[in-house]
């Protein structure tokens, strides 16, 4: 009697598991963010790369990030990774190249805004005009011609790494004028601090793919925005390295404020 109880007792959790199982598959269905490592680690000088940008682009078409040894910025667009050089050219990697920190995803557009004249500043004063709330996570895509552009890149770095902060006080920086192209980002929200950049974090590519970089400021002439809603998130962390002796309890606000300055 009483293994029949148990034997009920297990169909019972076998069906639950099955049903949870289920519920997961059609959550997946949704865009996910994928990102790479933490901002904090960043931060602290991780810049070693342990995920392959060919396995990155599996998880969306759209991102950005950094590569291994902090050597320039990131643009994922449409399935292509071009890197940013601090140099000012564009280059286009083998898949096997690692970063150390990158976020990417789909691009499946909630909602898509036309202008004609925008600031980046008014992007974000004007932010609950496009974004309908602060508390999730967006793919930001900007397509079209830009009067401004400024951008920066990041001088390739090597061991022992210093901190970011460091490293972007001697950043090349970028001015372009009339220029087409592409921004892609994201936007987090406040209380992804410490995970990612909250906020907007954008970066450009131009329309003959050889200039770009971290977006600073721009003011758009016209052009098309689209949105994508994230609401599902996925955080891949390197397995060892100096990752697993970071120290993740210090508040590095102020650092990433200096950095994105
Ligand atoms: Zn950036």
């Amino acid at each position: 009697m009483r293994n029949i109880f148990y034997l009920l007792i297990l169909t019972f959790l076998f069906l639950s598991c099955d049903e949870d199982i289920a519920n997961r598959t059609v959550q997946s269905e949704t865009p996910v963010l994928t990102q790479v490592s933490v901002i904090d680690a960043l931060l602290q000088g991780f810049y070693d790369g342990f995920y392959p940008i060919g396995d990155l682009k599996l998880h969306g078409d759209y991102g950005i990030g950094t590569f291994h040894g902090l050597d320039g910025e990131m643009v994922i667009f449409n399935d292509t990774v071009f890197q940013v050089k601090a140099d000012g050219n564009v280059y286009i990697l083998n898949d096997t190249v690692k970063t150390p920190f990158a976020a990417v995803a789909p691009l499946i557009a909630d909602t898509a805004f036309t202008f004609s004249g925008l600031r980046y500043d008014s992007l974000k004063s004007d932010f609950s005009d496009y974004f309908p709330t602060p508390n999730i996570f967006y793919l930001v895509k900007i397509k079209g011609e830009f009067s401004y552009m400024h951008t920066r890149s990041v001088p390739a770095q090597e061991k022992p790494y210093p901190p970011l902060v460091e490293v972007t006080q001697n950043q090349p920086e970028f001015t372009f004028e009339n220029v087409k192209g592409d921004i892609i980002g994201f936007y987090c929200p406040a209380y992804a601090e410490g995970i990612n950049v909250t906020g907007l974090h954008l970066h450009f590519i131009d329309e003959s793919r050889g200039k770009g970089g971290h977006i600073i400021d721009f003011t758009l002439k016209s052009g098309t925005m689209q949105l994508g809603y994230l609401l599902d998130y996925r955080l891949i962390l390197p397995d060892g390295g100096d990752f697993y002796g970071g120290d993740f309890t210090i508040d590095r606000t102020d650092e990433l404020d200096d950095v994105e300055g």
